[in-house]
């Protein structure tokens, strides 16, 4: 039997580095399910697609999406092509945002992320994993920060990766993402009645991963 942990919280709570680290320590596999709005969000650029659902809808047939999991992590392609660098770029980020409101985007997606759930044991982030994905998971978290410490990560992540940003425009656009995802109609993001909430304000990196990994850790076992 598959075992299923959802991780759900706003923009740069940490969630994916998190979810990645606990999962590689306790054997399961990481399913970012952020990275597959973020693909459709490319295409919706590559193609000159506008990002509404009249204009995007038509064209789910010709998205594809595939999942592969190797040794260095989860790597997306879109229609074929690898797009794991590609789909953390500035623009796709607030693509994917933009997409993520079209229901019918949303229901392609799902039908993916419980596929994968169910042929394997994964721990799966994104913001309505508890709510409406795997509502039967058998552990859920609700990850979040406040706004000011998510940005500053977010800021110092960026400038290590050489890219270029000011902190003024990192906070305006997760103040965008987190509006986006909470506002809209269809699976918003809200934490799920039998989730934990876990503030990581005041972690560190090493510290949320090990809050984590052990409360993870103490429900698999008391489950065995
Ligand atoms: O997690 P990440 O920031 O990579 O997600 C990119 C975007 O995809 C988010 O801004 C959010 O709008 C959307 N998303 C979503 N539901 C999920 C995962 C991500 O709406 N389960």
């Amino acid at each position: 039997m598959s075992i299923k942990i959802a991780i759900d919280g706003p923009a740069g709570a940490g969630k994916s580095s998190i979810s990645k680290e606990v999962a590689k320590r306790l054997g399961l596999v990481y399913v970012d399910t952020g990275a597959m709005y973020r693909a459709c969000g490319v295409y919706a650029l590559e193609n000159g697609i506008e990002i509404t659902d009249e204009e995007i809808t038509p064209h789910l047939d010709k998205i594809n999406i595939d999942i592969s999991y190797e040794e260095d992590g989860q790597h997306i392609f879109l229609n074929g092509v690898d797009v794991s660098k590609r789909i953390r770029e500035p623009d796709a980020t607030i693509a994917s945002s933009k997409i993520a409101v079209i229901p019918s985007v949303r229901l392609k997606l799902v039908e993916l992320q419980r596929k994968i759930a169910n042929e394997k044991s994964v721990i799966m982030d994104g913001r309505d994993i508890g709510t409406y994905v795997l509502p039967d998971a058998d552990f859920k978290i609700f990850l979040t920060a406040s706004v000011a410490e998510r940005a500053k990560r977010r800021y110092l992540e960026m400038k290590q990766k050489g890219m270029q940003c000011e902190i003024s425009k990192v906070i305006e656009d997760i103040e965008f993402r987190d509006k986006n995802d909470s506002e809209r109609e269809f699976a918003p993001l809200r934490q799920a009645e039998d989730a934990i909430l876990v503030d990581t304000s005041e972690l560190s990196y090493e510290e949320s991963c090990d809050v984590l990994y052990s409360m993870v850790k103490e429900k698999l076992d008391t489950e065995r």
